[in-house]
């Protein structure tokens, strides 16, 4: 057999410390899961069930990289999310069997079309083209968890051209990454290689070409992307 035109490669993200790299299998997102970000998005914050959605693995952007501002757009949106990284095959897994499944964090920018995911939400439709589309999952290096534990208590901020837009604590994620990930893990088999980006604080914000966003979740490496101008 052979293919009638390249397969495309696996999309990557670097492992601190080492030359190795994580491929990335599929990458999932929650939706509102810290409070105060529910209610600047007008809903209430309930402990509904977690909701996923989920971004093509090749959405994934370098950090350091500079992100076409993209079509179809007048509302682009910053999300700063701490991101998981399986490390192992994880089917029906209990919340207290979750960490062992974690290969790794890392910080990651769920890019959002905020004006095609409200359009979407009001008519009913899939969120699909606000959340998903080229370019829109920035992830910086993961840090192995054998290097810095589990993480529940952390700050996780955002900055745009230096001005602080985002600043809370993973405490106050509604959802802890492991029910997050116990959840899931019974919705679908979770895969090494997939990545969960677990929601983000309140704070987001719309950029422009010519941005500069800065981001961190504390002890992990920060990302750093530029808006560049519309392709
Ligand atoms: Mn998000």
């Amino acid at each position: 057999m052979s293919l009638v035109f390249p397969a495309i490669e696996t999309p990557t993200v670097p492992i601190k410390g080492s030359d190795d790299r994580l491929p990335v299998r599929r990458i999932f997102c929650v939706g509102r899961n810290y409070s105060k970000h529910v209610i600047e998005m007008g809903g209430h914050p309930d402990r509904n069930p977690p909701f996923f959605f989920t971004k093509p693995a090749d959405a994934i952007v370098q950090n350091g990289e500079t992100v076409a501002y993209p079509t179809i757009t007048e509302n682009f949106h910053f999300e700063i999310e701490l991101v998981v990284a399986i490390g192992k095959t994880m089917f029906k897994v209990s919340k207290e069997d979750a960490n062992d499944h974690i290969y790794g964090y890392a910080v990651g920018i769920d890019l959002t079309r905020r004006d095609l995911q409200m359009g979407a939400m009001k008519a009913g439709h899939p969120w699909e083209f606000g959340k998903a589309f080229d370019n829109s999952g920035p992830c910086a290096e993961i840090t192995p968890k054998s290097e810095i534990g589990v993480m529940d208590d952390a700050r996780i901020w955002l900055k745009v051209n230096g001005e602080t837009k985002q600043d809370s604590n993973i405490t106050h994620l509604i959802w802890s990454v492991p029910e997050i990930l116990s959840t899931l893990s019974h919705a679908i088999e979770l895969q090494p290689g997939d990545l969960i980006y677990t929601g983000t604080p309140e704070g987001v914000d719309a950029v422009v070409p010519g941005d500069e966003i800065t981001g961190g979740v504390d002890g992990l490496t920060d990302i750093n992307i530029k808006i560049g101008p519309a392709r």
